[in-house]
């Protein structure tokens, strides 16, 4: 630590230099950062320049990211919940279709944290508050009241074909994100690149790690743990390219042809038990750069399994196996692909461990159609029994009438109040007349939607 002395005349440099190059601190935008070490020095400092003193403890903000000593704690992140705040609160005074609130929810506040979810595993209970946040703004409450939730979160932040309204599910979405930049980390070039692989992994080959099902260090910066919390996800896209063979195990590490998948479980436990575990000591020799694999006399097959490697033997000179004088390599690829890994497909692998729903009947036709989203929104309800009719309230513990208010005879269904109330059939009669289409149309639905 510097003496007073040499602060002052660091100060008087300072001036020297403002005045010589006309450059002067911004004063406001400046701010001086201790340690608790000296904070009686730090105080003095900060008063000699004349800028504001905070703990380093807490954190400050660099090139718009938020740096910190310590674990991220949830406090830590109120910030990004008072954005959500924010942008909510200029929205809600405006009258919006459930349309236009899922366009807002979809464009706008699912991609509020995509630029800190990318680096950091964000802490459980503030996604949950983006989430329950984005949820009352989308059934039209408002930060002071909160209105009916018609269809959980959950269910609508699935993929369409999957039954759910296509909104991104935050959590899987984050650890996509996240383990896209940790494979930049672990395959790029740059500077971060280096310090991941000196620091993090220790100098070691990835496949040491791969193969020890952990990657990397234990302890580390927030940005590396939460990296070590989706190391699953990212081992699920590591494969081998095949080039001599020598280094992959077979049946137990995934090729980038899926050259295993050609192998039955029987055949490949034989030639463990002969301790053959990597490929090229199935190869019988390299004519130029293709491989001669072994006969089955060569590998002692019994007579059971002489077929089962013929015609695996097929489907590997389909796969075009060759020999490039090259060590095998761990690539992060799609499986039976040598595509590259989109965060699209990180996506939809995180998102695949959430559980099966219940499919509402809802063809993907009815979202491609030219209607406005608020109707085909409101026809899902329908089809999935969530629209408020007196039959769904009355589940949720409501009391009322419960009938049909245009009949008066049957409860208030959505099968009665669409279909089988004489007003609606009224109303399908007049619109197949006026629009042309056959009226079969109307059973059809009807008997769809049972
Ligand atoms: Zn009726």
């Amino acid at each position: 630590m510097l003496c007073k002395s040499s602060w002052l005349c660091l100060n008087e440099i300072f001036h020297m230099f403002q005045s010589a190059s006309g450059l002067i601190i911004n004063k406001a935008k400046s701010m001086l950062y201790h340690n608790d070490s000296n904070e009686e020095l730090a105080l003095w400092i900060a008063t000699l320049f004349g800028i504001n003193l905070a703990p380093i403890k807490d954190g400050f903000k660099y090139l718009g990211f938020f740096l910190k000593p310590k674990g991220n704690r949830k406090l830590d992140w109120t910030w990004l919940i008072d954005r959500f705040y924010k942008k909510i609160s200029r929205w809600e005074m405006q009258f919006l279709s459930l349309g236009g609130r899922v366009i807002l929810v979809q464009s706008v506040l699912s991609q509020l944290a995509v630029y800190w979810a990318h680096l950091y595993f964000l802490p459980s209970s503030i996604i949950k508050k983006m989430v329950s946040l984005s949820a009352n703004f989308l059934w039209g409450g408002t930060s002071h009241f909160s209105k009916m939730h018609l269809v959980k979160m959950d269910t609508i932040s699935r993929p369409k074909r999957s039954g759910g309204w296509g909104l991104l599910h935050m959590r899987s979405f984050g650890k996509a994100l996240l383990c896209n930049s940790l494979k930049r980390g672990i395959f790029g070039t740059g500077k971060w690149s280096s310090i991941i692989n000196q620091k993090y992994l220790k100098g070691k080959p990835l496949v040491y790690w791969y193969r020890k099902k952990s990657l990397g260090s234990t302890r580390g910066s927030a940005i590396w743990l939460g990296y070590r919390k989706i190391q699953e996800l990212f081992f699920d896209f590591l494969r081998w390219r095949i080039n001599t063979g020598s280094s992959i195990l077979i049946g137990l590490e995934p090729t980038v042809l899926g050259l295993e998948d050609s192998l039955s479980p029987d055949l490949i436990s034989f030639l463990h038990s002969w301790g053959l575990f990597s490929w090229n000591k199935l190869i019988h020799a390299w004519s130029s750069s293709t491989p001669v694999w072994k006969t089955v006399d060569e590998l002692n097959l019994p007579p059971t399994l002489c077929h089962l490697w013929v015609s695996a033997l097929k489907v590997f000179d389909v796969k075009g196996i060759k020999q490039s004088g090259t060590n095998d390599v761990l690539v992060w690829s799609k499986s039976r692909s040598t595509q590259p890994v989109s965060v699209k497909d990180l996506y939809a692998a995180a998102s695949s461990t959430l559980q099966p729903l219940p499919m509402p009947w809802f063809p993907s036709k009815f979202w491609k159609s030219s209607c406005p989203l608020k109707a085909i929104l409101f026809s899902w309800l329908v089809f999935s029994n969530r629209n408020l009719s007196w039959e769904v309230l009355q589940r949720k513990g409501w009391t009322g009438p419960g009938r049909c208010v245009m009949c008066c005879q049957a409860p208030e269904t959505n099968i009665h109040m669409f279909f089988q109330c004489p007003a609606s059939a009224k109303i399908w009669y007049e619109l197949s007349l006026t629009y042309g289409f056959p009226h079969q149309i109307f059973s059809f639905v009807q008997v769809a939607f049972k």
